[in-house]
């Protein structure tokens, strides 16, 4: 069987306690190893097999998981796999030769991000959607999707694989919409030992990445969210009533 596990966005443990224990089962683990934390494998068996896919393609790491059929395969990918994970094409082929696999879900990186800015992407009057996107690159994005267009929206984003084009983020957000002066944040390697957050707008957004000299390993996030505030939420509103608790028709 192949486990796809979420390694969560660094820091070891965060990873959940299925994928931990996976992880200490394995026979052969396959590690995203451009972003996956290696502290993590050190809790896999003295006669494990590791592989660091950064260095492979995706015929390689298949060939391997055919040649382990019948044994347990951690195929670990960092965050959750189902964001820019790749990971389709692989339980596809996986399909076609027969080989069972199941998914264990990680911390993706864009909560690890919000988690240390302390922030919450959907507050009440500010925004109910977060938008996780990338700009184009050597993977295309299809035009509907451009962060101009999307930056039209005027919510919470959340843009990966991104780091490396600041001037052009900073140039889509602005001709989407959002003022130079929305917030925004550039969270490097949320989680692992050397986080650093640079907080900025969405007008300074290339100058404080270049200033920082970040250029990858990072998530860009923008939106009025980012400077809290703004109105209390209904749920635990005194006045509100749930199907859990009666309220005291008392406005707060
Ligand atoms: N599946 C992963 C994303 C993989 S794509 C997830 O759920 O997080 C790789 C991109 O993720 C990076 O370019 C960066 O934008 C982001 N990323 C991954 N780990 C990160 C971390 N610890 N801190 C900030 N961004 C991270």
């Amino acid at each position: 069987m192949v486990h796809f596990v979420g390694a969560g966005p660094g820091a070891p443990d965060l990873i959940t306690l299925r994928g931990a224990e996976l992880l200490r089962q394995a026979d052969v683990i396959i590690y995203a190893g451009s972003l996956v934390n290696p502290a993590l494998l050190k809790v896999a068996r003295k006669d494990c097999r590791i592989y660091n896919s950064a260095e492979m393609t995706l015929e390689q790491i298949i060939a391997v998981m055919e040649e382990n059929r019948g044994k347990d395969v951690v195929r670990l990918h960092t965050g959750d796999p189902c964001l820019y994970g790749a990971v389709r094409e692989q339980m596809d082929a996986l399909d076609h030769l027969d080989i069972p696999w199941d998914d264990t879900p990680g911390v993706s990186s864009f909560c690890g991000a919000a988690a240390a800015l302390g922030a919450e992407y959907t507050l009440p009057d500010i925004s109910q959607t977060v938008i996780i996107t990338r700009m184009a690159g050597r993977t295309p994005v299809p035009e509907s999707e451009s962060l101009k267009n999307l930056a039209q929206h005027g919510a919470s984003m959340a843009v990966f694989l991104s780091a490396g084009m600041l001037d052009e983020v900073q140039e889509a957000l602005l001709q989407g919409g959002y003022g130079a002066d929305v917030p925004a944040a550039i969270v490097y390697k949320a989680s692992w030992p050397d986080e650093r957050i640079v907080r900025c707008t969405v007008g300074t957004l290339a100058q404080s990445g270049r200033a920082a000299d970040i250029r990858k390993t990072a998530i860009i996030l923008v939106g009025g969210f980012l400077s809290g505030g703004g109105e209390r939420s209904k749920l635990y509103d005194p006045a509100f009533t749930t199907e859990f608790r009666e309220g005291n028709g008392l406005c707060v």
